[in-house]
């Protein structure tokens, strides 16, 4: 629903990552599962998840006597280790052990590098699209005697910085992801609660502001949003100047708002 309202073309979406089989966290696939039944996808989809949620979508389809126009492709992963769980030419996923309830894995999402760019200004008559390729990759163009014929740093601009998101939810403290994701340009912290109920968070093995903004810090990323807030916050102000008193570039995720990694 939340899809339709804020017009996301989700029959563009290809792969979905569950961390956790928590309902908050999946309880919504059904739903999405059918409407892209509804609107006719083919195309087959990707479903990343611990084992069981594939149990849970059949017995769904079976009692329900239904089934999709389109092929789910089920991966499984191991929740309790970091692991390469997809790779394709633009970016590469890898699971991040948390710490929870119930096993539950974040996701970092990596693009891979990309080529250098034609400065097109540059370009010259008589250059041909062997060229220019070659230009791409980096390399210089020689002549047949192997002189340099066009210099890689004459015609080329430096590539846009591939960029990384990490998404980390649910979990408590967890100092073990640091290394993992250090860096990152963006990170989404779950902060189920505040400080002055860090007890409560301990118990239930989620974070508060606090602890989501000392990650950040620890793990030197670019910018933090929050989410995940505990239902008895009906003020997220608080909770925002919590974690900024620590991390300052930090965001609310409310739904709707658009973040871009890198900025
Ligand atoms: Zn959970
Ligand atoms: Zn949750």
């Amino acid at each position: 629903m939340q899809l339709m309202r804020y017009q996301i073309p989700f029959l563009r979406i290809d792969h979905i990552f569950i961390s956790h089989l928590h309902g908050d966290h999946y309880l919504g696939l059904m739903g999405l599962l059918f409407s892209m039944h509804l609107q006719r996808r083919t195309n087959e989809l990707h479903l990343h998840s611990q084992k069981g949620l594939d149990e849970i979508i059949l017995l769904q389809l079976k009692y329900s006597r239904s089934s999709l126009n389109y092929n789910i492709i089920f991966h499984a992963f191991d929740a309790s280790k970091a692991q390469r769980i997809h790779e394709d030419e633009i970016f590469t996923v890898d699971t991040i052990p948390l710490i929870h309830k119930l096993d539950c894995a974040g996701f970092l999402f990596r693009e891979k590098p990309k080529p250098r760019k034609i400065n097109k200004d540059k370009l010259q008559k008589g250059m041909l699209l062997q060229h220019i390729a070659l230009l791409k990759t980096g390399a210089d163009v020689l002549d047949g005697d192997g002189n340099i014929l066009y210099r890689n740093s004459d015609y080329t601009l430096p590539p846009q910085t591939p960029l990384s998101y990490a998404f980390c939810s649910d979990t408590a403290l967890n100092e073990n992801m640091i290394e993992q994701i250090r860096s990152a340009d963006l990170l989404y912290h779950e902060a189920t609660f505040m400080e002055e109920e860090k007890e409560k968070a301990k118990e239930t093995k989620h974070s508060t502001a606090a602890e989501a903004a000392t990650t950040a810090l620890k793990a030197g990323v670019h910018k933090l949003l929050i989410g995940h807030f505990s239902a008895r916050y009906r003020e997220l102000e608080p909770m925002l100047l919590e974690a900024r008193g620590i991390f300052p570039n930090t965001e609310l995720a409310i739904e709707g708002t658009t973040f871009e990694a890198g900025q």
